[in-house]
């Protein structure tokens, strides 16, 4: 923000000579003496003046840019209040056009220009209400203004049928398209979606084209139209901005010591992009223009963490907390995928924030300068939109790990991807191999916990580039009255039905991988999928391997897989003998996953079957149930003290004890046990 204070007399005299430019234009326009505009005269020095004016405004948008955000700005530009008055102004434009052709020449057309009129008028009215926050927005409403245009445009046709003025109709004709588009983009704006570029487009294409043929009474209603761009336009700042970040007192009191030293600090990434969606953030970055042996020594009487200083990272230890703050940054690609090949600390943070991967995680924020968001990602953020920073195909590039970031991103927040962003995405898919299995791994189990059955089947190329496996079920017909969908459509909706653990998600997304490799089809040609469980969980082996998954995880989702189409009957004395198999736990994670698969077939069947099954699970917890060889009654120093050795004899008669006692054959008392024992060894 420092950084972006200075540019301000230079954004200030840009400004400044926009305005002068386009006022010096506009009254030499409206007040020229030739009545016919610079079209027919031609003269040099209109001409001039208008270049000079597009040349100043092109200098005041790149100017503002740089300007935008900073307090400076913010005092210049009440937002509000100037868009409102933008909008008045229009308003007024509208109504006076309108009433004043039909009492020129009250001819039909004139008279509905009129009608027209008064009701762009109003809609005006209503949204530059909506500017001061007296009204919420209606999309609807601002696009009611649009048939004014039309009619503005068709009352002035007689220019048609006139020789000369033909190029004018031609510019009034661009004008009004262009001024129906920005209309359209403006109401866009007030809809949340980001169309400020495009916006501003049509904006100087209007300008443009209704500026050099304003003639007669037409002079008054484009002004009008002109300063509602202006004003409108110039004001048009993030919402979110006004609202400051609450942060944790420690985070504050980082901020504040590198401060005081003369460094500027922001917290930055996830924590200002979760603030501004309205969610806790989990955990808070800092970046500053301190180097790291500066930061390591302002913070020299904590515990530091210097693991990652070489990448311009220190932690400071705070009670239980490490706060990372990072040196501003360029970085090189990840040539080894796992780190930048290179890091330059730079001074402002605007450079840190290129680097950065989407424009809703580009957003810095400190208490003393507010937000800077050079790539707008407020904007994106309130219009639910993911773009990349930059060019998305060089920065997928640079880091593919980005992608599935970029697919985690969009899914978790809800966000539409940006057209040019998710082309690249698809396109550069395959650059996702070189990655280290890891980081993939680690995005993918955040992934997992967050993702739709739509989401999996919109990215499901980047699923099948980290899975290849699952590439064979994509659109594999099951031929099946159980199965409505593919393959890979019902493991998407399993994903998705089963509950929000990582080893559940992960074996629903592979558990049905066998299927295609163990299809056939009987004579009337239903499909028919044998031992995919078991060919299946063969597949798991590798894919879980090769993402380098935790042993316990990789553990209990061969579990899932391998048993997923195992059959638990609701019957307690099977269940007990499950349970002592595999523990409760398992056994219920298992009850999940079929849950979850039936419930994905896409057909009506209904079943009671789980509920059962829960509901008998419950009553053996309850009853304390029997489930193991440590919960029966009697242990081995018991069985010895029966007179006999130690020895492996004493655990097998244990483990006959627990099956009598789980047939419910045997009661799970001291006395029946030691009775049934002594049986056994006599037998
Ligand atoms: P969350 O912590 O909720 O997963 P986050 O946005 O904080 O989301 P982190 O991985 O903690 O994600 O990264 C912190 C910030 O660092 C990001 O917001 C982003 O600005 C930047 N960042 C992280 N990884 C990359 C990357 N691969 N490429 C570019 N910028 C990145
Ligand atoms: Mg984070």
């Amino acid at each position: 923000m420092k950084n972006a204070e200075k540019q301000t007399p230079l954004s200030l005299a840009s400004l400044l000579a926009g305005a002068l430019g386009c006022i010096l234009y506009l009254s030499l326009r409206l007040l020229g003496t030739d009545s016919r505009g610079f079209i027919q005269t031609g003269h040099p020095v209109a001409i001039l003046l208008f270049l000079l004016t597009a040349a100043t405004l092109v200098g005041l948008a790149i100017s503002l840019r740089q300007f935008k955000g900073t307090p400076s700005y913010n005092h210049i530009f009440p937002a509000d209040l100037l868009g409102a008055i933008g909008h008045f102004v229009a308003a007024g434009g509208a109504l006076l056009t309108g009433i004043l052709t039909a009492v020129s020449q009250a001819d039909i057309i004139n008279i509905l220009g009129a009608i027209a009129g008064i009701l762009a008028a109003g809609s005006f009215v209503y949204m530059g209400l909506c500017r001061m926050e007296k009204l919420s927005p209606n999309f609807n409403l601002y696009i009611a203004v649009v048939p004014f245009f039309i009619f503005n445009l068709v009352s002035q046709y007689r220019f048609w049928s006139n020789e000369p003025e033909i190029l004018r109709y031609v510019f009034l004709l661009l004008g009004n398209i262009f001024l129906m588009i920005t209309v359209y983009y403006r109401a866009c704006l007030f809809a949340g979606r980001n169309a400020r570029s495009i916006y501003a487009f049509f904006h100087c294409g209007s300008i443009f084209f209704c500026g050099v043929c304003t003639v007669g009474a037409n002079r008054f209603f484009y002004l009008c139209m002109l300063l509602w761009l202006f004003l409108d336009w110039f004001s048009l700042s993030p919402k979110k901005a006004a609202i400051p970040m609450v942060l944790p007192r420690k985070v504050l009191t980082c901020l504040n010591k590198l401060e005081e030293n003369g460094f500027s600090a922001y917290v930055v990434g996830g924590c200002v992009r979760d603030f501004l969606l309205g969610l806790r953030p989990h955990d808070y970055d800092l970046c500053t223009d301190a180097t790291p042996e500066q930061i390591a020594s302002i913070f020299s009487k904590h515990n530091l963490v210097r693991s990652g200083e070489k990448h311009g990272t220190i932690g400071v230890v705070m009670g239980s907390r490490v706060y990372e703050i990072t040196t501003f940054r360029t970085e090189g690609g990840y040539a080894d995928s796992r780190h930048p090949d290179w890091v330059n600390f730079v001074s402002t943070v605007e450079e840190d924030l290129a680097r950065r991967d989407f424009t809703v995680n580009a957003i810095a924020y400190s208490p003393s300068c507010g937000y800077v968001d050079p790539w707008d990602g407020q904007v994106d953020l309130a219009s639910g939109i993911l773009r990349a920073v930059g060019d998305p195909t060089v920065r997928f590039r640079e880091d593919p790990l980005r992608i599935l970031r970029g697919v985690r991103f969009a899914v978790t927040y809800n966000l539409d991807v940006e057209k040019r962003t998710e082309k690249a995405m698809l396109e550069q898919v395959s650059l996702m191999d070189t990655l280290a299995r890891e980081r993939v791994f680690s995005e993918l189990s955040k992934l997992l916990l967050e993702v739709s059955a739509q989401d999996l089947l919109r990215f499901t190329p980047v699923i099948t580039q980290i899975i290849p496996e699952l590439a064979a079920t994509v659109g594999f017909d099951q031929h099946s009255p159980h199965h409505r969908y593919d393959v890979f459509t019902h493991i998407a909706h399993t994903v998705a039905a089963a509950p929000k653990s990582l080893p559940l998600r992960l074996a629903a997304l592979i558990h049905d991988v066998g299927k295609p490799a163990t299809f056939t089809q009987d004579e009337s040609g239903t499909g028919h999928f044998y031992g995919h469980a078991k060919v299946g969980g063969a597949m798991a082996e590798e894919i879980l391997a090769r993402l380098k998954v935790s042993n316990t995880l990789r553990k209990q989702v061969l579990f899932l897989v391998g048993n997923h189409m195992v059959a638990l009957m609701p019957e307690k004395r099977v269940l007990r003998r499950h349970i002592s198999r595999c523990g409760e736990h398992m056994i219920l994670m298992l009850l999940c996953l079929q849950e979850a698969d039936f419930a994905s077939k896409g057909t009506n069947e209904t079943t009671n079957h789980f509920s059962e099954i829960r509901a008998l699970l419950a009553e053996i917890r309850e009853e304390d149930a029997c489930l193991s060889v440590k919960d029966l009654a009697v242990d081995g120093h018991d069985l010895m003290d029966l007179g006999l050795a130690p020895g492996p004899h004493i655990g097998q008669c244990l483990n006959e004890l627990l099956r009598q006692v789980q047939n419910e054959t045997l009661a799970n008392t001291k006395e029946d046990l030691i009775a049934a024992a002594k049986e056994y060894f006599a037998g």
